[in-house]
């Protein structure tokens, strides 16, 4: 079997420290499954730029990666300051919409929401700065709101504000948004991340985008505040993904529930059968150390335990300066964990379609078979996704595709391994076609055990079929 081969998938956010060639080789060849460009500190022309290098590169290298933009969705944001603003504990602050004059004399930031005032209640907490200061409304008007500082800290420019519990009233896309979509699209990315999803509308106000756009790439929703937290059940049936988006979420939940939440997510995406990424602060200290502490290999560990489809790194690949030993270290861990988690079948996924429920008969032969994997061929995706979140742990899904977006798509899914062939009109030589490639390929041996899902012409009908084959 590929060294390549692990059930839990990599995402690496590129930025300043990743974004060359020559680190994109590295991490493609390192392992890295899916690009995350995250556009609340890109430009549309740097996508265009690393969305080639992208593709040239995993040409060349011959391991596709791919890609996923995050787009900020209904983020509120301070406006730019002179200098940074040191405030104390028990010092007054004001926000103001960006129309409105600043206070003559005492310190005072815009910030891109006219709602703010309105939405905001006195004795309300204001975050900012992913939650590093905290403050207290003592009072507002339609214009101003008006703080107490109860946490320390500096306020630079273009600083995130978090409102914990608060129903923000921004649409669910931006026209920044809007135009990144534009420019991803063009560039041919393969999945959307949406922040700040609180309903399930929002993911269909997406969907209506991309369609426009006609672009089939994936939805992934970005769980990170209450209102998301509450509807999950409504977002997880929507959505193609769900993103755990702790740094957020962290903020706007009780930090001692992030746990519960965590898993509380995965649960509802295992039910629906959709993949799940879990995200930020995996191995933060690894920023600015070789070596990540014992509680973010805990940590790791226990997303792969809980059998998450995929594990996010952010500042890790993005400034850090161990990128490479960052990937290196998921990788192990995820070697070391992954061949300890039961093996039993997801016992909570929710089989619709009688072709879904077959595909429970197939992991379940597989797994008795022991070193055998599923050979699936599809042009949705949609029976790959099934079986990878069957979780059959042990069983290689080797998922044949004749259409390339649905290839690349298909490397999120736990277990995943997807090829891109030619299909031909006879069922049974794109089987044996698929066979001598994974065989070529190392990925298999003579004498293994495949189980195949294919359809088969009887008569003149077409049925959907689970074969036994052995590797020639
Ligand atoms: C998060 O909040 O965890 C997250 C992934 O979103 P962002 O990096 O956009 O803040």
């Amino acid at each position: 079997m590929s060294d390549f081969y692990r059930h839990t998938k990599i995402i690496a956010t590129l930025g300043p420290a990743t974004e060359s060639e020559a680190m994109i080789t590295r991490l493609i060849t390192e392992g890295v499954d899916i690009f995350r460009l995250n556009m609340a500190h890109a430009s549309q022309e740097w996508v265009e730029e690393v969305m080639a290098v992208i593709r040239r590169t995993s040409t060349e290298i011959g391991r596709h990666v791919g890609v996923m933009m995050d787009v900020k969705g209904p983020e509120i944001r301070t406006g730019m300051v002179e200098a940074p603003i040191l405030v104390k504990a028990g010092d007054r602050f004001e926000f103001h919409i960006e129309t409105a004059e600043p206070p003559a004399g005492s310190p005072a930031v815009s910030v891109n929401y006219p709602g703010l005032p309105g939405d905001l209640d006195v004795g309300a907490t204001v975050l900012v700065d992913s939650g590093l200061i905290r403050m207290k409304v003592l009072e507002k008007d339609a214009e101003r709101v008006r703080c107490e500082v109860l946490t320390p800290g500096t306020i630079g420019s273009k600083r995130h504000l978090n409102l914990p519990g608060v129903t923000v009233n921004l649409p669910a896309l931006t026209a920044k948004d809007e135009g990144d979509l534009r420019a991803g699209v063009a560039a041919g990315i393969d999945f959307v991340a949406l922040s700040f999803v609180r309903q399930a509308s929002d993911i269909g106000t997406l969907r209506t985008f991309l369609e426009r756009l006609e672009s089939n790439a994936r939805i992934i929703a970005k769980i990170e505040d209450q209102a998301g937290v509450r509807n999950m059940k409504e977002i997880v049936c929507e959505a193609d993904g769900i993103m755990v988006a702790r740094g957020d979420l962290g903020i706007e939940i009780d930090y001692h529930k992030l746990p519960l939440v965590q898993t509380e997510l995965i649960r509802a995406c295992l039910a629906e059968g959709k993949p799940v990424i879990i995200a930020t602060h995996l191995l933060e200290t690894m920023i600015t150390s070789p070596m990540p502490t014992r509680a973010e290999i805990s940590d790791v560990s226990n997303a792969i335990r809980e059998q998450a489809d995929a594990v996010m790194l952010s500042g890790e690949t993005t400034t850090g300066a161990y990128p490479l030993e960052s990937v290196e270290v998921m990788k192990n861990i995820i070697r070391s964990i992954e061949p300890t988690v039961p093996s039993q079948l997801n016992p909570e996924i929710r089989l619709r379609e009688p072709k879904a429920k077959m595909l429970r008969s197939a992991a379940v032969l597989a797994q008795e078979l022991g070193n055998s994997g599923i050979v699936v061929f599809t042009r949705s995706g949609f029976l790959a996704y099934v079986l990878g979140a069957l979780r059959a742990r042990g069983v290689p899904i080797y998922a044949f595709t004749d259409v390339e977006p649905v290839f690349r798509q298909l490397l999120l899914p736990w277990g995943v391994e997807p090829f891109l062939i030619e299909f031909s009109d006879d069922p049974e030589e794109t089987i044996l076609n698929a066979l001598d490639y994974l065989k070529r390929k190392d990925w298999v041996a003579s004498g293994d055990w495949l189980v195949v899902i294919t359809n088969i012409l009887a008569h003149k009908t077409i049925v959907d079929a689970l074969q036994l084959r052995q590797v020639k």
